[in-house]
């Protein structure tokens, strides 16, 4: 079994304003579709690993044959980054999440506002192309890291809990240079249930 290019959950033109249809368009369906390929195309002399899930085949990186481990860090962290990515992301989402997620981000940033502009300055300030993440450490701890290109927050002890793509070819179109506006204008996005989700599951 080969890898799929998830569907996304709504319609190209479903995140404007702030995220252009031709942008989501362009990003899924060419940059992530050619992660998926290129992924395939890497694993097709290793059936056995044809059969993981994404997540797991990310996982356990280091442990990959040596030939292989480029290919599934770019390419299967980039399948694996942006099938999070759409389901983070919702026509019906911002605001702040609820419950335990909000409680945990309090209690390791002091306040929910705090949270978001630490995570902002993190995707805004990182140079070149990649992601930030909120994630949990091995402590159990809320903490915000960033990623060059498609690493996965993994390889940083981090599951991930909330992602935001800053590859530029994830904002050029409708914001060019502005990165920041880009950013600010994904806190209007957050699929809190989602991001809520994954925290439940790295807590296990
Ligand atoms: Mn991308």
């Amino acid at each position: 079994m080969a890898f799929k290019l998830p569907d996304l959950p709504y319609a190209f033109d479903a995140l404007e304003p702030h995220i252009d249809a031709k942008t989501m368009e362009i990003h899924h369906d060419k940059h992530h579709a050619t992660y998926v390929v290129k992924l395939n195309a890497a694993l097709e002399k290793h059936p056995d690993l044809q059969g993981k899930n994404i997540e797991e085949l990310v996982k356990s990186l280091e442990s990959l044959p040596q030939e292989l481990q480029a290919a599934v860090r770019d390419h299967g962290g980039g399948h694996f980054n942006h099938s999070l990515f759409w389901e983070l992301m919702s026509p019906k989402g911002g605001g702040k999440p609820t419950g335990a997620l909000l409680k945990a981000l309090e209690k390791d940033f002091g306040a929910f506002d705090s949270f978001k502009d630490r995570f902002s300055a993190s995707a805004a300030g990182h140079f070149g192309s990649g992601w930030a993440w909120l994630g949990v450490n091995a402590s159990g701890k809320l903490i915000v890291v960033t990623c060059l290109n498609q690493d996965s927050p993994f390889r940083q002890g981090v599951k991930p809990v909330l992602g935001i793509d800053v590859w530029e070819h994830a904002y050029y179109l409708k914001y060019q240079n502005r990165r920041p506006e880009y950013i600010a204008a994904f806190w209007n996005l957050i699929n809190w249930e989602k991001a809520e989700e994954l925290f439940e599951k790295s807590m296990k």
